[in-house]
């Protein structure tokens, strides 16, 4: 049997830390679905369209050498609800600290409950990325900050490119 994952969040834009989850998850399953939320209210840098490039560009190329199929989509409503709709039976989250853990614990418990036939799964950060996360790239990067060690070079790119236009 295929063993489909969902990995949802934000990805704006996608960062080394992102890689390091779709990393670890595409040696736990067959084809992982990095599902993009949209959140209707909040105006996001990048276009659904632009992260989900970003991330296929990124992330493609290393997954299929670990023998797993990745996809991109975009989801608006419950994780739960995209999981099911993907045939995924896992929910893949990362840990960053104890910020991330009380949060998340809360989510997956709920998600639990609400779908108990899709299982949360944590995979914890790696040491040398632990302290990235999208929003501060964001706001280095407007600030005219160097990013470099933080996302991937096209990704550095996008972020320098929307920067000029401001
Ligand atoms: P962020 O929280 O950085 O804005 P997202 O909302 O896109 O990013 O996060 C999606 C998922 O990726 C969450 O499970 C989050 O904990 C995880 N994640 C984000 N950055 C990292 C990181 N540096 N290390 C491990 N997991 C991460």
């Amino acid at each position: 049997m295929q063993r489909v994952a969902l990995y949802p969040g934000s990805f704006d834009p996608v960062t080394y830390g992102h890689v390091d989850v779709i990393r670890a998850a595409s040696r736990l399953c067959d084809r992982l679905v990095v599902a993009i939320g949209l959140h209707p209210g909040k105006t996001p840098m990048f276009t659904a369209e632009q992260r989900a490039e970003m991330i296929e560009k990124v992330c493609a190329a290393e997954a299929a050498e670990q023998g797993c199929e990745i996809a991109v989509v975009t989801f608006d409503g419950l994780a739960v609800e995209a999981a099911r709709k993907n045939g995924a039976t896992l929910i893949l989250r990362g840990l960053r600290d104890s910020g991330d853990l009380d949060y998340e614990m809360q989510m997956a418990g709920m998600n639990g409950v609400m779908a108990p036939d899709v299982q949360t799964v944590f995979l914890p950060a790696s040491p040398q990325v632990r302290h990235i996360t999208a929003t501060l790239v964001r706001q280095i990067a407007k600030m005219g900050g160097d990013v470099s060690a933080f996302a991937p070079p096209l990704v550095v790119e996008a972020l320098r490119a929307k920067a000029a236009k401001h």
